[in-house]
């Protein structure tokens, strides 16, 4: 099976992305991590993109599309794969549509999780990371008296770096999350709608708990 998972940020896309990798056995490409890993790793490309990310913009559909075609090709992907965070924008939703015909796939599924604004705002604002174990939570998680370590890994600082464990995404800042909430409306909705006249489409109700939704996504897949 083949899912594209759309919705705003913050809308919880990347754990019902989680919840639907292991349940079905798909491939898990997500571009988001896909830029992060290469800024992270200092390629020309991450340098490329870094700023771009920063500040909540779109890195270009050329470049996006390149790496999708690279992905979705590499043998892995033929078994069924869940794009998560691509497309983004009417070209790249174009771009994907005459992909996959070349390639001769299709898409069984597009999912579009939605949330209030408020609320999509008060969730990233206190989302943060950690650096040493990757895991994503709510500051509301971390030990009050130990804010600054790892609730799950037990990490205060990466052994590497020196860097701090816990730290919050460089666009979960509420001024950037409300550029890509407008970036999300005015171009990603459109995105959604042109794969829609091309494949079974869903709007998925994104408020609830985790496990709420995904029973929402489990209904609509079958
Ligand atoms: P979010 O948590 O906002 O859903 P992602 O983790 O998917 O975001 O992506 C983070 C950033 O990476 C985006 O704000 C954008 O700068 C860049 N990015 C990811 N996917 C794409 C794409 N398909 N087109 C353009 N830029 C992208
Ligand atoms: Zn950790």
């Amino acid at each position: 099976m083949n899912v594209v998972l759309m919705g705003a940020p913050g809308v919880g896309k990347g754990t019902q992305a989680r919840y639907l990798v292991e349940s079905r056995g798909l491939v898990h490409i997500s571009t988001g991590d896909m830029l992060r890993a290469a800024v992270a790793g200092g390629s020309e490309l991450g340098r490329r993109v870094e700023a771009v990310m920063a500040a909540g913009e779109l890195v270009s559909d050329d470049l996006m599309m390149e790496l999708v075609r690279e992905r979705l090709q590499q043998p892995d992907a033929a078994g069924g794969w869940l794009l998560d965070g691509f497309p983004r924008t009417v070209p790249q939703a174009e771009g994907l549509a005459a992909l996959l015909d070349d390639i001769g796939q299709a898409v069984d599924a597009v999912l579009v999780i939605t949330a209030p604004d408020e609320e999509i705002i008060r969730r990233l604002t206190s989302r943060v990371s950690c650096r040493v174990c990757g895991k994503i939570m709510n500051r509301k998680e971390l030990d009050p008296a130990r804010p600054d370590v790892c609730p799950a890994c037990g990490a205060q600082a990466d052994p590497k770096t020196g860097e701090p464990a816990i730290y919050q995404r460089e666009d979960d800042r509420e001024e950037t999350i409300r550029h890509r909430l407008e970036v999300f409306s005015t171009q990603t909705l459109a995105a959604a709608e042109a794969l829609a006249a091309r494949y079974p489409s869903h709007r998925i109700e994104g408020t609830g708990t985790p496990d709420e939704v995904a029973a929402r996504v489990a209904d609509v897949l079958g």
